[in-house]
């Protein structure tokens, strides 16, 4: 049995380097090679002795994602699908901009959180990705990108920022998460900066406030509703966590990382959340907040409307006068505009044939049956940015 060296962080490297009497230089060394080269063949790496690349040989690979389909739309987004074994599949998607590139990245096959307008969420929970198969997300993708956009003329220094909002609740994968972020921010890997990766999180709180001492990177909460009795019903996870003590948490995570702000990010859904009664209990909430030390943002999302859900995008007209209450109160507004639209039909239908096969009733009836096999295909929550 192969180590696969995606999945440590330099420490991690240097360990297992350790292991076999290597001295930390060499694993600075093999870490440079993986990350900022992207290689994958020992063979490759001739500034390390022949005896090394041969000890790594039989002891370690580099084992990257398995892809089982990549689409590209015409604004130049471009979206995986990545096999991680047992019939589970997850999603990475690239969205390139003027002045940078971001990767959406996933970290868990599935979500136990179960929020009601999100596909992931419905489709329930599978499993935690391992540090690597985060990682190789990353890794495949800025490999494919210097060599797909160097071939057609364009830059080879491609993401500039990584978001994690693929899918998965990352706080709920911590121990995986951290040493991947670790290796996203170090300067022998892909040295981004910390307010270059975010991690999005449905609000975790004892996480959140972990992840404040251990790796305060950009922080993105998905709030979604102004008052507990809607967003208990929107995020189940609000239960164990309400909005007062979300809110401290986010007030807490800012003291970690200074001069920096809180996304909040809020799915806009038809007769749900829209009304101007949920903006005006916004702007009050913040303002509270703000007298405690908060600092915010807020970026509204059109809903990506999936046939389980049972709800609606709200009319844009809607989504310009609730983004105008918040602003004429002084919070920081944008309105996600959506990329990858042709390919996000494409993904409609990917949803829409393969909805029948992952739907949480239908697997368990499945299961009772003894009858489940095949590849679950996830439905995808579609591009926006
Ligand atoms: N679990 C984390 C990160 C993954 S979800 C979280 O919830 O924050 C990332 C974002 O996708 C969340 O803000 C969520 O609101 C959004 N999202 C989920 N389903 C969506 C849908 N159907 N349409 C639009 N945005 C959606
Ligand atoms: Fe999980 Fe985030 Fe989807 Fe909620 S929105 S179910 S936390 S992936």
């Amino acid at each position: 049995m192969t180590t696969n060296l995606l999945d440590y962080d330099l420490e991690g490297l240097v360990a297992f380097c350790e292991q076999l009497g290597e001295k930390r230089f060499r694993a600075t060394q093999l870490f440079r090679w993986i990350h900022q080269k992207g290689a994958s063949d020992f063979e490759q790496m001739t500034d390390l002795a022949k005896s090394l690349r041969e000890k790594l040989k039989t002891s370690a690979c580099i084992q990257g994602p398995k892809v089982v389909s990549r689409h590209e739309s015409t604004d130049g987004t471009i979206k995986w699908l990545f096999d991680v074994g047992a019939g589970d599949v997850i999603e990475t998607v690239f969205i390139p901009e003027a002045d940078r590139g971001t990767l959406c990245i996933s970290s868990q096959a599935g979500c136990a959180v179960g929020c009601r307008f999100c596909s992931t969420g419905h489709q329930g929970f599978s499993r935690n990705l391992t540090t690597g198969e985060i990682v190789s997300q990353l890794w495949f993708a800025e490999h494919f990108l210097r060599e797909h956009l160097a071939r057609k003329n364009r830059q080879d220094r491609v993401i500039s920022n990584v978001v994690m909002m693929g899918m998965g609740e990352p706080l709920q994968n911590y121990a995986q998460l951290l040493p991947a972020l670790k290796v996203m921010l170090d300067d022998h890997a892909y040295g981004l900066s910390r307010r270059r990766v975010t991690v999005s999180t449905s609000g975790v709180v004892p996480m959140m406030d972990r992840l404040g001492k251990d790796c305060p990177v950009a922080l993105a909460v998905s709030l979604h509703a102004p008052n507990d009795a809607l967003r208990d019903n929107l995020v189940p996870l609000n239960k164990k966590y309400p909005i007062e003590e979300l809110l401290e948490a986010c007030t807490r995570y800012q003291a970690a990382a200074p001069r920096d702000f809180i996304t909040f990010e809020y799915c806009m859904l038809d007769g749900v959340n829209d009304q101007p009664e949920h903006a005006r209990q916004l702007v009050s909430l913040m303002q509270t907040h703000a007298a405690r030390g908060l600092s915010c943002k807020f970026n509204l999302i059109p809903f990506n409307p999936f046939p389980a859900s049972g709800l609606k995008r709200s009319e844009m007209q809607q989504v310009a006068a609730f983004a105008k209450i918040l602003m004429d109160a002084g919070i920081v507004t944008t309105i996600r505009k959506t990329r990858g639209d042709d390919i996000d039909a494409a993904c409609g239908q990917l949803a829409g044939d393969v909805q029948d096969r992952t739907s949480v009733d239908r697997r368990m009836a499945a299961q009772r049956q003894g009858m489940l096999g095949g590849i679950k295909v996830v439905v995808l929550k579609g591009l926006s940015q």
